[in-house]
């Protein structure tokens, strides 16, 4: 076996790019027959979890603050 330097160089990268995923994916939710904003009261099929001061409320993508 004199093969061990190139393999651990292969296994750090793979790892590195499996790590590259997108937090803010998880926080927004889909209601196929609409959902009411939590701060302008719009009905949106998708709505984002608000941080902050209106934690816990779903809000439309024009009251997500981004
Ligand atoms: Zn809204």
């Amino acid at each position: 076996m004199s093969d061990d330097a190139s393999l651990d160089g292969f296994e750090s990268t793979a790892a590195t790019e499996s790590d590259d995923a997108d937090p803010a994916v998880s926080t927004y939710e889909w209601s196929p027959a609409g959902g009411e904003c939590a701060d302008c009261g719009a009905s949106v099929e998708r709505r984002w979890r608000a941080d902050g001061e209106r934690d816990g409320g779903l809000v439309c993508a024009d009251c997500k603050e981004w």
